[in-house]
């Protein structure tokens, strides 16, 4: 019997790995801490203290980081349609949009553009680019 592989096993099989490291580090950082407000381990008494204080913090961080949820990334956008000719436009969601917010100026026409819907989309990958030129859809009207 051959034994197969898929990608999602290799990938459960490294997350778990990447686990075990963490909690492997988060133990290693606490036993550290303890030595050094304990153990002496520094020059004196107040560094000591507070260079454990600082690794017992740090390994507890690195436990509530692992608390990651994986969740689909989620993608809202904006749907804004002009007031004067009816043009369609759909962009990211930026801060602050709301329903019947008016926001920019129609490509089309001299009219302004008004946010009529918004809503978020589920994706496998997030799509939005790092700082990259907005990307602008326009939807033609039937
Ligand atoms: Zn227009």
């Amino acid at each position: 019997m051959i034994e197969e592989e898929n990608d999602e096993d290799v990938l459960e099989k490294s997350t778990s790995w990447k686990k075990v490291l963490k909690h492997i580090a988060v133990v290693a950082l606490l036993i550290l801490g303890v030595l050094f407000i304990y153990g002496g381990i520094g020059p004196d008494q107040v560094s000591n203290f507070f260079i454990g204080f600082m690794l017992i913090c740090f390994a507890t961080t690195l436990l509530q980081v692992q608390k990651e949820p994986e969740e689909p990334y989620k993608q809202t956008l904006s749907i804004l349609n002009c007031q004067k000719c009816d043009m369609k436009k759909v962009r990211h969601y930026e801060d602050r949009d709301y329903v019947y917010k008016i926001i920019e100026d129609c490509d089309e026409c001299e009219g302004k553009m008004q946010i009529t819907q918004i809503y978020s989309v589920k994706l496998k990958k997030p799509t939005i680019p790092g700082k990259k030129k907005e990307k602008k859809l326009t939807i033609k009207n039937p």
